[in-house]
């Protein structure tokens, strides 16, 4: 008790909380963090994972993620530069120390958008983040989301629906997470979001003006 309260305050004098966003893919954790980073710019800061997989379309190396080959990655996280690790649907993503460090060297939110595997590997960290998991309303509606999104052959679209499965009943687990927000309306779900973050966004704020 006490000393989650040491780490608790050493975490507050560091900066502001990360904020960990997981929950399926497809659920809309890009969209909705997509969102809070364009109205609070100066509040939040992505972390950028490093990720074996290809790039979509749009999507921008060293922004949306660092794409290596496993060669690389596997020989980084040898080096002991990543906070956590883990192969989704055959690929394997990671959060990198610098990449934590980056944001909160500019003493802005990090924001980390990962799977549950991460979230399990952060909670043995001293991190200290507050954990949203992003929900579909259903199965049927997280299949059409990723299919409309055309981004997946048909083989990850399956894996990713498996772990979606996984990942659902995962974010009931009692502790998990702090939030559990249902993206059914996107204006509904970013408003919660928003809700959930606005303390952390004002304390941000308030060191801005006062600097
Ligand atoms: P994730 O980052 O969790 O994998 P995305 O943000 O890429 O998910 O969202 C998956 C797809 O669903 C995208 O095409 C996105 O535009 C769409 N989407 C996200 N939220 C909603 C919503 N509330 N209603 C309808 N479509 C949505
Ligand atoms: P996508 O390929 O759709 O961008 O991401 C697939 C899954 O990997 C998502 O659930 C996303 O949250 C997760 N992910 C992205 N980056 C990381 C990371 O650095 N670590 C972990 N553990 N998961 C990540």
């Amino acid at each position: 008790m006490f000393m989650r309260y040491i780490s608790r305050l050493y975490s507050a004098m560091a900066g502001p909380r990360p904020v960990v966003l997981s929950g399926p893919s497809g659920a809309g954790k890009s969209t909705l963090l997509k969102k809070l980073m364009k109205e609070y710019d100066s509040v939040f800061g992505f972390s950028v994972s490093h990720t074996t997989r290809n790039p979509r379309p749009g999507e921008e190396n060293g922004k949306d993620y660092h794409y290596v080959t496993r060669e690389v990655m596997q020989a980084r996280i040898d080096n002991g530069e990543f906070i956590e690790n883990a192969v989704f649907s055959g690929n394997m993503y990671g959060t990198s120390k610098a990449a934590v460090q980056d944001v909160q060297a500019k003493n802005l939110i990090c924001i980390l958008d990962i799977d549950m595997q991460g979230v399990r590997n952060i909670k043995r960290t001293d991190l200290s983040p507050i954990y949203i998991s992003i929900q579909p309303p259903s199965m049927a509606v997280l299949e059409k989301r990723l299919r409309d999104r055309k981004t997946e052959s048909e083989e990850s679209l399956q894996k990713r629906l498996h772990a979606a499965k996984v990942d659902m009943e995962f974010s009931k687990e009692p502790g998990m997470f702090d939030v559990i927000i249902i993206n059914e309306d996107l204006e509904d779900a970013y408003g919660k979001l928003k809700e959930t973050l606005i303390e952390e966004i004002n304390k941000v704020k308030k060191v801005g003006m006062s600097s």
